[in-house]
């Protein structure tokens, strides 16, 4: 078993581009992280920054065409995961890297019962196994009531949390490495949310996995991530700790993400929105991608990306003229 400071995860440099090479779009556009053994990262940005691809890309899930790696690398466990040949994307892919989306709905088969679904992802990886009572396990694990009576149940028969839960157990099947769980509650009413977070923070005390949370809600980040990396127009504008980050937030969009989060607090509610909209990933706007929105901008940001500069102990931020919340 994986030590929980062994780095599963080495992203560097990661280019994931669309369509024609002479305009491409540039979702991803040069993202460098680490993930190590057991933790919970999360990655959080607006719609539209590049989270989504960024995380389909560490299994090579990126349908290619109309996407490209455009440079960089995914190195699992030291191996770099472009490189590999089908054979070994297909154990890669949910057999040490899983998924949970936001809709289980999509993700699951309606014409197929529950316990041939959850045993057709068991059988995938572990032909060895007893299907059957791997699965009865694994529904019990993810705590859906009478797993007996639920392997002749559908999809339909099933509300969207236990169809979340089912994912989670199909996820979790084959003892992944790593899970990434792509807004896993966005789709859930608020009580079910809260109970499907304190769900994947169960399992992964029991199964030792690290989580990869792409998220946009930063409470579900607070409760659960150690560190977080915000993205902006396909790169990482800030990273750390997450109190660190959360507290004392460097970056002017890390900030004004904050800002946007309602608060109950203090003797009126409060929210700003973020003025503009994040733009078109083959036309990025120059010097830094942010300067169009951003309230501090000077002559230079329109003209100089800016380099990752230290912000404290494993904080970085990128930005000209970053300071400290
Ligand atoms: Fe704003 Fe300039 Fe910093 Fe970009 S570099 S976030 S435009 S102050």
């Amino acid at each position: 078993m994986a030590s929980h400071s062994e780095t599963l995860l080495e992203v560097r440099d990661l280019r994931v581009y669309f369509g024609p090479a002479a305009r491409p779009a540039r979702a991803v556009d040069g993202v460098s992280f680490d993930v190590r053994a057991g933790e919970t990262i999360a990655l959080v940005g607006e719609s539209g920054c590049g989270k989504t691809v960024t995380a389909l890309s560490l299994a090579r899930l990126v349908p290619e065409p109309p996407g490209w790696y455009a440079g960089g690398e995914v190195r699992y466990l030291g191996h770099d995961i472009l490189k590999y040949d089908q054979r070994a994307l297909r154990r890669l892919r949910g057999g040490e890297i899983a998924y949970v989306f936001q809709e289980p709905a999509d993700a699951l088969n309606p014409l197929f019962t529950i316990g041939a679904q959850v045993a057709e992802a068991i059988r995938l990886h572990r032909d060895d196994a007893d299907a059957r009572a791997l699965t009865m396990d694994i529904l019990d694990r993810v705590g859906l009531p009478d797993p007996q009576a639920l392997l002749k149940t559908y999809p339909h028969q099933l509300s969207g949390g236990m169809q979340q839960r089912v994912m989670i157990a199909m996820a979790l099947a084959c003892r992944p490495k790593l899970l990434v769980a792509d807004e896993p509650t966005t789709a859930l009413d608020v009580t079910i949310q809260a109970e499907i977070m304190d769900l994947l923070a169960r399992l992964q005390a029991e199964l030792g996995m690290a989580i990869l949370l792409i998220t946009h809600n930063l409470g579900l980040v607070a409760q659960l991530a150690g560190r977080v990396h915000v993205m902006y127009a396909g790169r990482l504008v800030e990273s750390g700790p997450v109190r660190e980050v959360l507290d004392r937030p460097a970056h002017p969009y890390t900030r004004a993400l904050l800002e946007a989060v309602p608060r109950l607090t203090g003797s009126r509610a409060r929210v700003s929105g973020i003025p503009g909209a994040v733009p078109d990933s083959t036309d990025w706007p120059a010097g830094c991608r942010f300067h169009p929105r951003c309230s501090l901008a000077q002559p230079v940001c329109r003209e100089k990306t800016p380099a990752d500069e230290s912000a404290g102990e494993g904080h970085a931020v990128a930005c000209h003229f970053w300071r400290p919340a």
